[in-house]
C-alpha cells in the first residue's frame, strides 16, 4: 500500500512537471516578446503562446491528476500535513480544481470580453472618457460575479476572486487589516502634507548616463544577492521579473536619462522578486506548489523589502552613496548625504498609483479595494465609479484627480477581468515592514552590515524562512510561522513613522 501511494505519488509528480515544462517554455515565449521580439512577430507569437496555454491548461486538468488525486487523498503520505507531499498534493488539488470549474464557455468568453475591454480601456484613458469604457466594464464585472459562482465561496464572493491572487485570504480578514491602516494612514499623509517640507528634486531628476545606470544598478542588484550566474538583466517599456525553472530568472526595467531612480529602485524590485524565484528550489520542486511562491503578495513582499526598507534605507547608501558619487562626479560630486536621502524619499500625494511614493502608495490600493467590495456587493454601479473615486480620493489624499484619466481609467487591471488583484499590493507592504521588523529584532547588526555593503545575512533568513518554504504554509500562516504574529497594519505604520517623521515632522 505504502509502496503504491510513493509510485502514484511520483506520476502525479511526473504529470505535473511535464505541464510546467511546457508552461515555462511560454514564458519564455513571453520573455521574448517584451524585449527582442521584432513588431511584425505579434500575430506568430500570439498563435505559439495560446498553443502552448491550451496544451498547458490540457495537462494540468488531465482527468488522470484527479483520479491520482483522489487515491493519493486517501493514502499515508498526506498524513503529516506540512510534508512536502502533503503539501504538493494539498496545493496541485486547489488548482486542479480551480482549473476544472470554470465551464469552457465562461474561459472563452472572459478572454474574448477582456481582449475587447482593453482596447476600449485604453481608448477611454486616451480621451479621459469614462463612458466609452462603462459598458464592457460592466460586462467584464458581470463575468467577475459568474466566476465566483463557479469558483463557489463560504461567506462573500470577493474571497473566491481574491483566492486567483492571494490563496486562502479572506474578505474579512484583509478588510479588517486595511480599516486599521486607513485609520492610521490617512492622518499621517495629512500631516506630511501639511509639513510643507520638499526636498530638492534636482538632485535626482537630472542627467544620468544610461551606460553608467546599467553598470551601477546591476552592481546593487549583485550586492542584495540577485545571482547572475543564474540570472540575466534586460530592457523593456513595462518592468517585471519572470522565473523561467532552475538556473534562470530573468529581470526587465527601463531607463529614464533624466532620473536617478526610476531605473535604480526598479531593478531593486525586481531582483527582490527574482531572488524569491531563485531561492525557490526548483533544482527539486520545480513545477511542484513546493517550489512555487505563496501569493502575489508575499511575492511583493519581497520587492518591497528590498526595494522601500532597504534600498531607500540610510545604512544602504552610507555604503552606495560615496559609489553613486563617484559613478555620477558631475552631479551628485557636492551633494549631501542627507539632502540625497531625503530626495529618494520624497512623499507627495499625487493621482497616478505606479509613480506613488511608499507612504502614500497603499491609499491608492485602499481607494480601489473599497470599491471593488461595492461592485461584488453590488452597493455601487458602475456608472457611479468616477464619482465615488474622487470622493474617496479627495477624502484620503486631499486632493481632487482632474479627469479620469488620472483617475479611475488610470489601472490596466479590470479591463483584464483582475478584481481582487490590487489588495496584493498593500499586502505585499504590510508583510514586508512585519517580517523585516522581526529579521532586524533577531539579527540587530544588520544596518551595521549593509553599512559595510553586505546584505549576506537578510538573504539567507529570507531564504530559509520563506523561500525555501515554498507554498507549504498560505500567506496568513506563513506570517505567524516566520513572525509569532497574526498580521497588522502595526509593523508598517511603526516603520513609516520611525522613518518619515525625522524627515518631514521633527
Ligand atoms: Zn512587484
Amino acid at each position: 500500500m505504502a509502496e503504491d501511494a510513493k509510485k502514484l505519488y511520483e506520476e502525479l509528480i511526473e504529470k505535473r512537471r511535464k505541464a510546467a515544462l511546457l508552461g515555462s517554455a511560454g514564458s519564455i515565449l513571453g520573455w521574448d516578446e517584451r524585449t527582442y521580439m521584432p513588431r511584425g512577430g505579434v500575430e506568430h507569437r500570439a498563435n505559439q503562446m495560446a498553443l502552448i496555454s491550451g496544451m498547458a491548461h490540457e495537462m494540468f486538468t488531465a482527468p488522470q491528476i484527479g483520479e491520482l488525486l483522489s487515491k493519493l487523498e486517501d493514502s499515508d503520505l498526506v498524513k503529516d500535513r506540512s510534508s512536502a507531499e502533503a503539501v504538493n498534493i494539498r496545493e496541485i488539488r486547489r488548482s486542479y480544481d480551480k482549473d476544472t470549474k470554470l465551464p469552457r464557455e465562461l474561459v472563452e468568453e472572459i478572454s474574448s470580453t477582456t481582449t475587447k475591454a482593453q482596447g476600449i480601456w485604453q481608448e477611454a484613458r486616451k480621451k479621459a472618457d469614462f463612458s466609452i469604457f462603462k459598458d464592457i466594464l460592466g460586462k467584464v464585472f458581470e463575468l467577475n460575479f459568474r466566476v465566483a459562482e463557479a469558483y463557489g465561496y463560504e461567506k462573500d464572493p470577493y474571497d473566491a476572486l481574491l483566492d486567483d491572487y492571494e490563496p486562502h485570504a479572506t474578505t474579512e480578514e484583509v478588510a479588517r487589516v486595511f480599516a486599521g491602516l486607513r485609520d492610521d494612514l490617512v492622518p499621517f499623509v495629512e500631516k506630511i502634507k501639511d509639513s510643507g517640507k520638499h526636498p530638492d528634486m534636482s538632485i535626482i531628476e537630472n542627467d544620468y548616463d544610461i551606460h553608467r545606470q546599467k553598470l551601477f544598478a546591476k552592481a546593487a542588484s549583485a550586492a542584495i544577492g540577485f545571482d547572475y550566474t543564474k540570472g540575466r538583466l534586460d530592457e523593456t517599456t513595462h518592468p517585471f521579473c519572470t522565473g523561467i525553472g532552475y538556473g534562470d530568472t530573468r529581470i526587465l526595467t527601463r531607463y529614464n536619462p533624466k532620473h536617478f531612480g526610476q531605473a535604480f529602485f526598479g531593478v531593486i524590485h525586481e531582483s527582490g522578486h527574482g531572488i524569491y524565484e531563485q531561492g525557490l528550489r526548483k533544482d527539486e520542486n520545480f513545477g511542484l506548489p513546493m517550489g512555487q511562491s505563496v501569493s502575489l503578495g508575499i511575492h511583493e513582499s519581497q520587492s518591497l523589502c528590498w526595494e522601500n526598507i532597504i534600498s531607500r534605507g540610510k545604512p544602504f547608501w552610507k555604503h552606495f552613496f560615496p559609489r553613486a558619487q563617484q559613478t555620477y562626479p558631475e552631479v551628485l560630486g557636492d551633494v549631501k548625504f542627507d539632502d540625497f536621502y531625503f530626495a529618494i524619499n520624497d512623499v507627495r500625494p499625487s493621482f497616478i498609483r505606479v509613480d506613488a511614493d511608499e507612504v502614500t502608495y497603499c491609499l491608492h490600493i485602499l481607494l480601489r479595494f473599497e470599491i471593488e467590495q461595492g461592485i461584488i456587493h453590488k452597493e455601487i454601479k458602475v456608472a457611479d465609479i468616477p464619482g465615488i473615486w474622487n470622493e474617496k480620493f479627495t477624502e484620503y489624499f486631499g486632493i481632487t484627480p482632474p479627469d479620469d484619466a488620472q483617475g479611475c481609467l488610470q489601472d490596466i487591471h479590470w479591463s483584464m477581468g483582475a478584481l481582487g488583484y490590487f489588495p496584493t499590493y498593500a499586502l505585499g507592504n504590510l508583510y514586508a515592514a512585519q517580517f523585516y521588523a522581526k529579521a532586524l529584532e533577531e539579527m540587530p547588526n544588520l544596518h551595521n552590515e549593509f553599512a559595510q555593503g553586505d546584505f549576506s545575512s537578510l538573504k539567507k533568513w529570507l531564504n530559509e524562512k520563506i523561500h525555501f518554504q515554498g507554498k507549504r504554509y498560505p500567506a496568513t500562516e506563513l506570517v505567524k510561522e516566520v513572525t509569532g504574529k497574526p498580521l497588522s497594519h502595526k509593523p508598517f505604520m511603526e516603520y513609516l513613522e520611525k522613518k518619515f517623521s525625522p524627515l518631514y515632522l521633527d
